[in-house]
């Protein structure tokens, strides 16, 4: 496409097209120095997975498995992709502990999802702590995710992987929530195309070798679908705009550390904070994320892992 050498004579698109990154959106090179990195984060990621569930226990704060979590992702040489999601009941996703916050689990089914970035090349995944006795709840979310990472192969169409995670779901006797979705990763885009439905649709895209993928099949006794509820722990920020507030700017100073990834409100050091980032949201430079959830007295279990596309199926770098 670049047909000279010579600066000053290219066409619009052959900027572009100069410009474009390697890959498209959610996709890797096979055997590259990303893919490696997103090993790498998928590796970290499992360690903590297994060490955070342990410490899932009757008594025990939500706050310090979180921080415990947090902690250790950084430990061992990883960023957080978001803020260890601990979602309980039925809260489905988007929940992390508060400043301060002293809740204790209970006798919860708990979901701990978990992002970790190496250089931004993410791994999201989550495993749900059964401490209600209710082992059938988890088992259908788990062996929906195994049906769905079974059936990944380069030409296989994200509405088929929905249709696996839908009736392996059904078959427990559970509800999929429909309104909640797998999705893409890309260098600091926690999501992105493509979606992976947790049921059978007829849009979607047939995966590529390359693609980066997290699949999360959620399983509940409710009716399927969350909506948001009223607590709102974790933001983003989204935009630009001259902010004269000195507590809004001095909020923004900080979250732009996180590389546009989502944050907790927590992790800001200045003074007031929620109500810097109630501006900077009325502004439109930040949004928050409101916990999901289905209906009181439900239960949801959630299995994620990360995934790449290769020639002849997936592999796993979250296992
Ligand atoms: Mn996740
Ligand atoms: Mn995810």
């Amino acid at each position: 496409m670049l047909r000279t050498g010579l600066w000053g004579i290219y066409t619009r698109s052959e900027w572009k097209a100069f410009f474009r990154p390697p890959q498209p959106d959610g996709m890797v090179e096979l055997g590259s120095e990303a893919h490696e990195k997103y090993r790498e984060a998928g590796e970290i990621l499992a360690t903590v997975r297994e060490e955070a569930a342990e410490r899932v226990t009757v008594g025990a704060t939500q706050l310090e498995v979180a921080e415990f979590a947090e902690e250790r992702v950084r430990e061992l040489g990883g960023g957080l992709a978001f803020p260890v999601n601990i979602s309980v009941d039925e809260e489905a996703s988007h929940a992390t502990p508060a400043r301060d916050d002293t809740t204790e689990f209970g006798e919860e089914m708990v979901c701990l999802d978990i992002g970790v970035h190496v250089d931004g090349y993410i791994a999201d995944a989550a495993v749900t702590v059964d401490l209600t006795d209710t082992p059938e709840l988890v088992e259908a979310s788990e062996e929906a995710l195994e049906a769905a990472l079974d059936a990944v192969e380069p030409g296989v169409h994200t509405g088929e992987i929905g249709r696996e995670i839908g009736e392996t779901i059904d078959a427990h006797g559970y509800n999929p929530i429909v309104n909640l979705t797998g999705h893409g990763l890309d260098q600091y885009d926690a999501h992105t195309a493509p979606n992976v439905p947790n049921r059978p649709v007829e849009t979607g895209v047939e995966l590529e070798p390359g693609d980066v993928l997290a699949i999360e099949p959620f399983a509940t006794d409710g009716r399927g679908k969350v909506g948001e509820g009223s607590k709102t722990d974790i933001y983003e920020v989204v935009g630009d705009a001259r902010v004269r507030d000195r507590t809004a700017r001095s909020v923004l100073e900080e979250a732009e550390e996180f590389d546009g990834l989502p944050f907790a409100e927590r992790w800001l050091d200045t003074k007031r904070a929620q109500m810097g980032l109630r501006r900077l949201e009325m502004s439109n430079v930040v949004r928050s994320y409101p916990v999901l959830k289905e209906e009181a007295g439900t239960l949801v279990s959630q299995a994620e892992h990360t995934l790449i596309v290769t020639e002849d199926g997936c592999e796993v770098t979250t296992r």
